[in-house]
């Protein structure tokens, strides 16, 4: 115990020098590794721009990843894990902690308006129409600064003290209908089961400034539900309302109820949640009262200790005010993700890390959680994690003037991508430098 404290802070201690400006030699190396490896980030990230592909169909781009990934001599190489995920495991030439590095490979159903050379033209089927598809969420840059980590690393790989796990997932934005997906089917399937990771990162593109990383302690993303309620009455004469049941005048007071239960029932401050009733159908004319609406939401939550209580309420509010009318409602949930969850003590660990790999070492950590979910919650909810923020802004277009994540003019400048391998490498070597191997730490 007391061993590995001491060996603790002189790994710190380590860090701190580098972080002065005193570069060793291995750092030298390393920096100089990250600034070769640049130009072939910027080729891969264009080259899988060009040509997205939609959850679960990634086979192109997994295509692209495994090719590299052979390329740099890793130890295992697994494809086709949760349909089209390449898992691949590097051994460093010491023992120390397992690192897991997590990129995300699919695009989404947006017809491109960005107007660079390359820009998707991609079109495909999806729901039964014929739609665009396009990186509007910048997985492909994710993906090509994870292969540019896994080259930097690969690199170094005899002085590694530690084993490194790549995860290159399918399907983050969802799946096609009657299909499982993402990161939970991932670790369905085996991906956190040998090597078993002691942490795991991961990132995302965000219309943030150049190189700017953003992270929070705890809650960073919200956990996402879907809701479905069938409200079931009798179906009668519009003139004639006492002798059936109107569903859509259920539902209207259903709609009313659950917004009055979170505003009231769950706490602003510790329980902050969102139910929101995007999609209402029912009834076909205007003089015949419906016997059932079917309705569409999504719930959010920040705080996972809440997460049953709330779904409890909303089942309970929607089933009693339908009965105190005379309907029925059957309310039905699918969770998307649990809150992305940051380790408190393991952003603190790696804030130095952040802001060194950051452009002119500016790192937000006082925003406010995000509302939109991330299925990396599955893997931080396994093991320690941390999910951070890189601002991918064209240089000198602040935050709040860049068009957001899924428009179809959501732009990734290629100049953050460093700021991206940067961030990926040093937190995999300073998190082994910062926990070393038990063995390690009892010699000492
Ligand atoms: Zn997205
Ligand atoms: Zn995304």
């Amino acid at each position: 115990m007391t061993g590995k404290f001491l060996f603790g802070l002189v790994a710190s201690a380590a860090i701190g020098i580098v972080l002065t400006g005193t570069p060793t030699s291995a750092n030298e190396n390393i920096e100089a590794s990250i600034s070769a490896v640049e130009p072939r980030v910027i080729a891969w990230r264009e080259d899988i721009h060009e040509h997205p592909e939609l959850g679960n169909r990634e086979v192109r781009t997994a295509g692209v990843v495994e090719a590299h990934l052979r390329s740099l001599g890793m130890d295992t190489i697994r494809t086709q894990v949760a349909h089209t995920g390449v898992v691949a495991v590097l051994i460093g030439g010491k023992p120390g902690p397992v690192v897991a590095l997590r990129a995300d490979m699919d695009g989404l159903p947006v017809t491109e308006q960005v107007d660079i050379p390359f820009a998707s033209k991609v079109r495909t089927q999806y729901k039964g129409a014929e739609v665009g598809v396009m990186h509007a969420c910048g997985h492909d840059a994710h993906t090509a600064i994870l292969m540019g980590a896994a080259e930097v690393l690969a690199s170094h790989r005899e002085d590694l003290a530690g084993t490194v796990l790549f995860i290159f997932q399918p399907a983050e934005e969802g799946v096609p209908a009657g299909e499982n997906g993402g990161a939970k089917m991932m670790l369905e399937e085996g991906v956190f089961a040998d090597p078993r990771p002691d942490v795991v990162f991961g990132l995302h593109t965000s219309p943030m400034e150049h190189g700017t990383l953003r992270v929070r302690k705890q809650a960073a993303m919200a956990g996402s539900d879907r809701l479905k309620i069938v409200v079931t009455g009798e179906q009668t004469h519009g003139a004639m309302p006492e002798l059936g049941v109107d569903a859509i005048s259920a539902s209207a007071q259903i709609i009313t109820a659950l917004q009055t239960m979170v505003a009231r029932q769950m706490g602003a401050a510790s329980a902050p949640s969102v139910v929101s009733i995007g999609k209402i159908e029912g009834g076909v004319r205007g003089n015949i009262i419906t016997g059932r609406v079917d309705m569409l939401g999504t719930i959010r939550h920040l705080n996972p200790d809440m997460h049953e209580d709330l779904l409890r309420r909303i089942r309970h509010t929607a089933e009693t005010v339908a009965e105190s009318v005379g309907a029925k409602a059957e309310v039905s949930f699918r969770t998307y993700a649990p809150v992305v969850f940051n380790q408190p003590t393991l952003v603190d660990q790696m804030l130095p890390t952040l802001r060194r790999a950051a452009l002119d070492g500016k790192v937000i950590t006082d925003g406010p959680p995000a509302m939109g979910a991330e299925d990396f919650a599955y893997f931080a909810r396994e093991v320690p994690g941390m999910y951070f923020h890189l601002g991918a802004n064209k240089p000198g277009v602040p935050f709040g003037e860049a068009a957001p994540n899924h428009s179809p003019f959501y732009y990734v400048d290629n100049g953050a991508l460093l700021t991206g391998v940067k961030a990926m490498v040093n937190l995999t070597l300073d998190y082994m430098a910062l926990n070393p191997a038990a063995d390690d730490a009892g010699a000492e």
